[in-house]
């Protein structure tokens, strides 16, 4: 397969990290989560990650300077030479255009956009619910897919107590659905032009989304 470049686009909770892990199963290509580098930014204590803290709490958006900066070290990678997705990135009209401005550079194209579609009510669901192994970071959610033993993690078995992403309580869900809405939402319009724009229904489980979205990619 020719190298691709994919974005991933859809709401916070459309299941876009989870989709992008199964398109690096099946394509052998990189995964570019910029909600992910901030985390690890953050993770590491790093000078970026304390400036980054408190707007990924209150469930804003980070600097489109910022972002765009992780994005074009990120592309400097040997692994992206075969393709990569681009998982919550860009998020706003300006993160787009830099985008374009980078891929140029790079001699690159946008392949494909994948607009994961799913309603604000299943997103609150999904994302209020959603916990992690305190040790791991195994994956949980409270109702559809707690620990098999209540408290104890299966994978590594500790029994360290369930945590949630700050920017999962309810009230910063609905900080970043209002993102979602005022800003993000603008880009289908911005790529509808290119043709490249497919968009899918989240909604079912992971593997029939996933079926989607390997068609919407391969056509
Ligand atoms: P995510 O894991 O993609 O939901 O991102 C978590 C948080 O990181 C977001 O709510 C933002 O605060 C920040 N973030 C991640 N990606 C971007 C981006 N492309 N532009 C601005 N902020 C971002």
């Amino acid at each position: 397969m020719a190298p691709v470049v994919i974005i991933l686009l859809g709401p916070p909770g459309a299941g876009k990290g989870t989709q992008a892990k199964n398109l690096v199963d099946k394509y052998g290509i990189a995964h570019i989560s910029t909600g992910d580098a901030l985390r690890a930014a953050r993770a590491a204590g790093t000078e970026l990650g304390k400036q980054v803290a408190a707007i990924m709490d209150s469930g804003g958006l980070v600097s489109d300077e910022l972002v765009l900066g992780i994005v074009r070290e990120r592309l400097k990678q040997p692994d992206t030479a075969k393709g990569f997705i681009l998982d919550g990135f860009p998020r706003t009209i300006a993160q787009a255009e830099g985008l374009d401005a980078i891929l140029r550079q790079l001699d690159r194209k946008v392949t494909r956009i994948v607009d994961i579609q799913v309603a604000d009510a299943v997103v609150r669901g999904r994302l209020t619910g959603r916990r992690s192994c305190g040790k791991c970071g195994a994956p949980y959610h409270l109702e559809f897919s707690p620990p098999k033993v209540d408290g104890v993690c299966d994978k590594c078995g500790s029994t360290a107590a369930l945590v949630q992403r700050a920017d999962d309580m309810a009230e910063k869900v609905d900080a970043r659905l209002v993102a979602y809405h005022q800003v993000t939402e603008l880009l289908a319009g911005y790529y509808k032009q290119g043709g490249l724009l497919a968009a899918i229904d989240g909604i079912g489980n992971m593997d029939d989304v996933f079926a989607r979205v390997v068609k919407a990619i391969e056509g």
